[in-house]
Parts: structure tokens; C-alpha cells; sequence
């Protein structure tokens, strides 16, 4: 595995893997990998010639008061992990490198990009699909893989791809849990042994949807008093949405009457928790 960090050599070398008619794949990443992040990249290895994963902690992704200085990172441990999978390339730019002096250009998904987490985190998915676009077109991969847990951000990431015509193929990869049902994230790591107990209030509500729809309730509005009610047992839990929405407007729904999304943001002491499941009529 050879690691890459300047934007130039990237690009050459991408040029040169596609000239040799290799299909590129590509799995970008914030870093301080877990499970989830490892399970793209062995999808990844199914799917071309040559994977190349990037860790980039993107300021522009944060907001002001958030954990940009303190987001966990280890690109020593990293960097074990993704030369035991076999990956062909570790993209591991600066900050300045990415966003240079003078840097001005932003891309902004319209409508996806300004609901759920976005209410939230004003200004977040300008950020993502940033530097998406920006990674899409220094490593130039043939596809990409992107994790279901992040589910609007996979939905903005695929509406960037139509709207700017890149010819790169975008796959869903299933959110992988701890045995627990705890949806893997870098930001576990913040949670103490009683918060880490407590943030199985996202994964048991969703289940609970699940049940409620597999019992054939239909109803937006009941399933959505029922989550929230059972979030709203775990004091350490702070909610920021249930929100019950359309698997591609990401609009909200009043009844379940095709496959649905139902999205949650919880905050758990200093980490704040996303997770999602497919609730199907
Ligand atoms: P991040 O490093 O958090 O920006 O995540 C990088 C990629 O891994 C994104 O496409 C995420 O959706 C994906 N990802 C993160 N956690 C998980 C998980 N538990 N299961 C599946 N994909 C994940």
C-alpha cells in the first residue's frame, strides 16, 4: 500500500491506473477506522482492480462549535488497519493542501442539503458535498462506495453525481453494528461506559419501528410518538429528530405505504448519534 498525500500525485497516479484500463474504487473517509469502514473497503475490493481509500478530516464539514480541533484521529493505527485489508492507496492530504489560500468554491445540494441533520448543522452538507466533488475529482475513481448509516448524506452525495453529470458509480454499503446493535462511528469513542449502555436507545427504537410496521401500522404519526417515547426513557438522551421520511426526497410521510426511512439524531453526552432503518409496509 503506498500512501499519497499530495492532490497532483494523486491524480497522476489515477490517470496512469486508467490508461492501464483499471477500474478504480474508492472509499473516502474521515478516518480512525472502525468495522463499518473496513466492510466498504472489502466491498470495494470485490468491485475493481484497485481501491483506494482517503482519510481527510474535513474542516468544512464542521461547524464553528463543533468537534473539528478534538475529532478523533489515529492514522498510525489507520494505516495498519488498511495495509492488512490489501488496499492499493491511502489518500491522506493536509488541509492546506485541500483548501489553499484564496480557496472559494463551495457546491450546495439545494433542497436534501437543507433538511433533518441540517437543521442542525447549518452549513454541514455545503461542506460534504465539497469535498466530495473535490475528492471525486483528484482520485477519479470509476465508483465509490458510501455507508447507509450516513443516509442523507448518501442521498446528497448521489443527487451531486446526477446534477453535475460525474460518470462514477455510487453504492449503498449496510450499516454495520456492534453485536450490540450499536451503529459503528468514530464518535463511540466519545461516549462513557454508562453513555455507551445508553446509546442503545437508537438501535432498540428503531427495531421497535420495525416491529410496529411488521404489525401493520401505517400511521406516520404513531410510529414517530412510539420511537420518540421509548428515546425519550433514556435520560442521558437528548433527541434532535425522529422524522419518518420518503427513501429519496427525504421529505417527511404521513403513511408507510412503500419503503420508508425512519432517521434519527440523538445527542448522548458529548457525541451526537445518527442511525436509520427501513421501515417497509
Ligand atoms: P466517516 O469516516 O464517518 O466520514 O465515514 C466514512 C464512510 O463510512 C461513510 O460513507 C459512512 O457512511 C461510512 N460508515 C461509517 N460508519 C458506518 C457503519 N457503521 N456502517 C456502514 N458504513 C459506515
Amino acid at each position: 500500500m503506498r500512501m499519497i498525500q499530495q492532490i497532483a500525485a494523486m491524480q497522476s497516479w489515477s490517470e496512469n491506473q486508467r490508461c492501464l484500463g483499471r477500474r478504480l474504487v474508492f472509499v473516502p473517509t474521515m478516518g480512525f477506522l472502525h468495522e463499518g469502514h473496513l466492510s466498504l473497503v472489502r466491498d470495494a475490493k470485490t468491485r475493481g482492480d484497485k481501491v483506494i481509500v482517503s482519510i481527510f478530516v474535513n474542516p468544512a464539514q464542521f461547524t464553528p462549535e463543533e468537534d473539528y480541533a478534538t475529532y478523533p484521529r489515529d492514522l498510525e493505527r489507520d494505516w495498519q488497519l488498511l495495509d492488512k485489508e490489501g488496499i492499493d492507496v491511502l489518500f491522506n492530504p493536509s488541509a492546506d493542501e485541500i483548501y489553499p489560500e484564496g480557496y472559494q468554491t463551495s457546491i450546495k445540494v439545494e433542497k436534501l442539503g437543507a433538511l433533518l441533520c441540517a437543521r442542525f448543522r447549518p452549513g454541514h452538507f455545503r461542506g460534504v458535498a465539497t469535498i466530495v466533488a473535490k475528492l471525486f475529482n483528484i482520485v477519479r475513481p470509476h465508483l465509490a462506495i458510501f455507508g447507509c448509516k450516513d443516509y442523507q448524506q448518501l442521498q446528497i452525495v448521489r443527487q451531486l453525481v446526477r446534477d453535475l453529470n460525474l460518470p462514477i458509480e455510487i453504492i449503498a454499503h449496510p450499516t454495520v453494528r456492534e453485536p450490540d446493535g450499536l451503529a459503528m462511528s468514530s464518535r463511540n469513542a466519545y461516549l462513557d461506559p454508562q453513555e455507551r449502555k445508553a446509546a442503545l436507545c437508537l438501535s432498540r427504537s428503531l427495531r421497535m419501528a420495525e416491529a410496529l410496521a411488521r404489525q401493520g401500522e401505517r400511521r406516520a404519526k404513531i410510529i414517530l410518538e412510539r420511537v420518540t417515547g421509548e428515546l425519550k426513557k433514556e435520560s442521558l438522551a437528548r433527541v434532535e429528530y425522529v422524522s419518518l421520511i420518503d427513501a429519496e426526497s427525504l421529505q417527511d410521510v404521513d403513511q408507510l405505504e412503500r419503503p420508508a426511512v425512519l432517521a434519527l439524531a440523538v445527542r448522548i453526552g458529548k457525541a451526537r448519534l445518527i442511525d436509520n432503518q427501513i421501515l417497509k409496509p
